[in-house]
């Protein structure tokens, strides 16, 4: 099956504008852009359009503000980021849509990018608002989807948009679903799953259907901490998500009847804060005593782990293992990026942090397919259609 999807290669754009939905959620460390992959995972398709004539009207969500304008999570870095990697000018909306923001974009000509705010300042991104979405198609003449990493999501900005403009896809969004889509037809096994990070119920969301398709389910992160809390086990003052312990209870009594093995930490790696000079040790098991935190797996597990890795056909991994932004509580996620770069098995790494990690331990480059997103890599392998795919006109 190859990709069924218009492509922006196809499109008619010249003197015209695109409003190109990008995935340029990236970390931001003090106001300034800590990883860039994202943003140059986009280039070759804002090239493209840019060389072609048009003018871009560039959307994207950064971070979860609660539908409502929060300056910290404002845009402008990026824009400021990607007008030195373009080696353009970007203007700088000052909000998602209205009238400022539609005057600037009737004053544009071919070539010229204009960056719109973080789209969840606005609500109804996330209901799917038809008005937001109606609002969008205003600003453009046609629609193109790059935003891989949130396409799993039916947002106004993903998906309602597509309903009044005509809507293609990016090549990056193209090459994703090509390659995953690749892994999953030719699939071999042992299949490993490795969950971690923060997204807790996001995750534990999935593991439902991966209980159905993987060998095997490696917990580790903040995710972990929903199970042994659901299992009576103490947290301490771990990361615990209510709604993620009620879906980690169904999901170890559905585990408990499934031919997959969910494995969860055996030791853990505790710190009494969130910080680089932190009082933390090894704690040989995964009690949590009050006034600590689980930050990381031990090395028991990370050495379980990596060798249920070597020994997989195919290693899907998703959220780090540990606060692996601090040295302290970096081993466990590095345990595992090494594996998964020496694994014989096909490898696929998702999430805008796991990929990060992978980077910063400068392995980047051993693993089969660096996927930009996280939740839609998953989605996509476990076999769902992605909406904001779907949406887009057939080839
Ligand atoms: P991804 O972007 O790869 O999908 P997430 O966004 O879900 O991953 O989670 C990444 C974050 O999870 C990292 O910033 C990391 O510090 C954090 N994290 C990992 N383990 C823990 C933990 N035990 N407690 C709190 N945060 C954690
Ligand atoms: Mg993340």
């Amino acid at each position: 099956m190859g990709f069924s999807k218009a492509s922006v290669r196809d499109a008619e754009v010249g003197g015209r504008r695109v409003l190109v939905r990008v995935d340029f959620n990236v970390p931001l460390d003090d106001g300034r852009v800590a990883d860039e992959t994202r943003i140059r995972a986009a280039l070759p398709t804002l090239e493209l359009l840019r060389e072609r004539g048009a003018a871009l009207v560039l959307v994207s969500h950064l971070g979860r503000p609660k539908g409502k304008p929060e300056p910290a999570l404002s845009m402008r870095p990026v824009g400021e980021r990607l007008s030195e990697l373009l080696g353009a000018e970007v203007q700088q909306a000052p909000a998602v849509i209205g009238g400022d923001v539609e005057t600037m974009a009737e004053g544009m000509g071919p070539g010229d990018v204009l960056l719109l705010e973080n789209v969840r300042f606005e609500p109804g991104e996330t209901e799917n608002d038809p008005k937001l979405a109606g609002a969008l198609a205003e600003l453009a003449d046609l629609y193109v989807n790059d935003a891989f990493g949130a396409a799993h999501r039916a947002h106004a900005s993903t998906e309602g948009v597509a309903r009044h403009l005509q809507g293609y896809a990016g090549l990056l969004l193209e090459r994703e679903v090509t390659e995953l889509t690749r892994v999953v037809e030719s699939l071999q096994r042992p299949l490993v799953v490795v969950l971690g990070g923060a997204k807790v119920t996001d995750k534990i969301g999935m593991i439902d259907r991966f209980l159905e398709i993987a060998d095997r389910i490696l917990i580790g992160g903040a995710v972990c901490f929903s199970f042994f809390r659901a299992q009576g086990v103490a947290t301490g003052d771990s990361l615990v998500e209510e709604a993620g312990v009620r879906l980690a209870a169904e999901a170890l009594e559905r585990a408990a009847s499934s031919a997959c093995e969910l494995r969860l930490p055996v030791d853990l790696v505790l710190g009494e804060r969130f910080d680089a000079g932190a009082e933390h040790r090894e704690s040989d098991g995964v009690e949590v005593p009050d006034g600590w935190i689980g930050l990381d797996i031990g090395p028991r597990t990370a050495a379980a782990y990596a060798e249920a890795i070597g020994a997989a056909g195919t290693v899907l991994w998703n959220g780090p293992m540990g606060v692996f932004e601090l040295e302290l509580f970096a081993a466990g996620t590095r345990a595992v990026a090494e594996a998964v770069a020496e694994a014989p098995g096909t490898t696929v790494v998702g999430g805008g942090d796991s990929v990060a990690a992978l980077q910063q331990f400068g392995l980047g480059e051993k693993v089969d397919w660096l996927s930009t997103g996280g939740g839609a890599s998953l989605e996509l392998l476990e076999g769902k259609k992605l909406p904001g795919v779907e949406a887009l006109l057939d080839a």
